[in-house]
């Protein structure tokens, strides 16, 4: 989670999608400064650092979902169940796998 000044929020905002992947963790919240309230956890780190229109603070909390045994990001909603983007493809190589054993060529039109 990353606390900023209202100006830096709007930047960091941009590029949101992005974080998850540049930090290297499960997921990103971005939240004011002014008046946030940092979730309950078992731990946290913090540290500050510089931004445009003062300091901006980056909190690491633990996962809140389980870790998905295919991409191991902590975005699974169950320990040992496929988080949703895994089982959207993992679903769509079953799906290639059966067209390609049918061995009537026109069974896929009617499947
Ligand atoms: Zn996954």
């Amino acid at each position: 989670m990353l606390t900023l000044p209202e100006q830096s929020k709007r930047i960091f905002e941009k590029y949101k999608d992005d974080l998850e992947a540049i930090f290297v963790v499960s997921s990103v919240a971005l939240e004011n400064a002014a008046g946030s309230v940092l979730p309950e956890s078992e731990w946290s780190f913090s540290a500050e650092f510089d931004v445009p229109g003062g300091k901006g603070t980056a909190w690491v909390l633990p996962p809140k979902e389980a870790k998905c045994p295919r991409c191991w990001r902590y975005v699974a909603p169950a320990e040992d169940d496929l988080c949703a983007r895994c089982q959207d493809i993992v679903g769509e190589k079953k799906s290639l796998k059966k067209n390609r054993i049918s061995r009537n060529p026109l069974s896929q039109f009617w499947t």
